[in-house]
């Protein structure tokens, strides 16, 4: 029970008497020369918070297999920070899959977010599976533990996946992919705590033990997270949009509710337990540095 002043919460206990806590932070491969600046200097900024891994996505149908595999063997060889690689199995074969799946652990990287992906008209559409392919992230994660002993992470989707027909589908296929050996799920992004933890409660009936991180999205851009969430399936409540209205054109000010908005939900999972925190950075590292510092995470 939380007291008026806030005494008993985790936040405003001193930094020396919390549970250890774990992040990892998430990048996209860089398309160009300035963003590619932009990657390097925000790893550098959010390094030596010491995460417990960073990853880089796989664009999608694969478009980004190179550019992924060249950053993430970087981050393994030039910085010291344990790099994890996204795989998705959208219009491969499994052949295909496996020489990728190969060609990270020939680099050193010993950590995979296992996916299916989406077909390439997008999240909306109906998945066909390459003939000769893996059909799930089910499969893929089976065919990767045949292959080595990765630390595998997995999806999950707070909110049920949209192509998902009811809540116990969606249940029984994060358990097959936990069961065919994933180590940890990471959620979708989520702006109601309440969806979270409705959701690690459906999870933990049903049998899951494996840790469920919670994905978190700071809202660099309101107008762009909201397309992204669109997109996924992640909804954006009407308190979220009115915080954000009207401030298209006022920098300052959305940045700063930016910031309170992002601050209240971390700080409300950890006071409620949660030890273990993915951010989406976007491959930015400003508000993500201020997050660590309110779950008592310094350089
Ligand atoms: P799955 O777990 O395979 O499930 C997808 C849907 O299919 C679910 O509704 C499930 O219930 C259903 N399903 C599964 N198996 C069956 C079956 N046998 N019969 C009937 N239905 C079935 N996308 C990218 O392209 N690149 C990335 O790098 C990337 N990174 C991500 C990281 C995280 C943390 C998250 C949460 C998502 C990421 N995505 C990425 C998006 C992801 O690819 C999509 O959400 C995709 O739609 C589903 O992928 P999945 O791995 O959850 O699929």
């Amino acid at each position: 029970m939380v007291s008026a002043t806030g005494e008993s919460r985790l936040s405003r206990q001193p930094e020396e008497g919390r549970p250890d806590i774990a992040v990892s932070f998430e990048f996209f491969p860089p398309k160009t020369d300035a963003m590619e600046d932009r990657f390097w200097a925000s790893l550098s900024r959010l390094a030596p918070l010491g995460p417990r891994f960073v990853s880089v996505t796989y664009g999608a149908g694969g478009s980004t297999r190179e550019r992924t595999l060249r950053m993430v063997s970087r981050i393994t060889n030039e910085t010291g920070v344990p790099a994890a690689a996204h795989l998705t199995c959208v219009g491969a074969t499994r052949g295909e899959v496996d020489d990728v799946v190969r060609g990270y652990a020939e680099a050193g990287i010993a950590r995979i977010v296992a996916l299916r992906g989406d077909p390439p008209e997008g999240v909306g559409h109906a998945f066909t599976p390459h003939p000769d392919g893996y059909n799930s992230a089910a499969d893929l994660v089976a065919g990767i533990r045949k292959l080595g002993d990765f630390d595998i992470s997995v999806a999950a989707y707070p909110e049920k996946h949209p192509q998902s027909a009811d809540w116990d589908a969606d249940i029984d296929n994060l358990k097959r992919k936990l069961d065919a050996g994933a180590d940890r799920a990471i959620t979708q992004m989520f702006f109601e705590n309440g969806d979270y933890w409705r959701f690690v409660e459906r999870a933990r009936k049903a049998g899951i033990s494996a840790p469920i991180v919670p994905g978190i999205q700071p809202i660099h851009s309101f107008r762009q997270i909201a397309g992204f969430a669109g997109r996924c399936g992640a909804s954006i409540p009407q308190w979220l949009a009115d915080r954000f209205g009207g401030l298209d054109e006022d920098p300052e000010t959305h940045a700063l509710v930016a910031a309170a908005v992002a601050a209240e939900q971390v700080t409300e999972l950890l006071d409620s337990g949660v030890t273990e925190f993915h951010f989406y950075t976007l491959n930015r590292s400003n508000l993500v540095l201020a997050l660590a510092r309110l779950l008592g995470i310094r350089p």
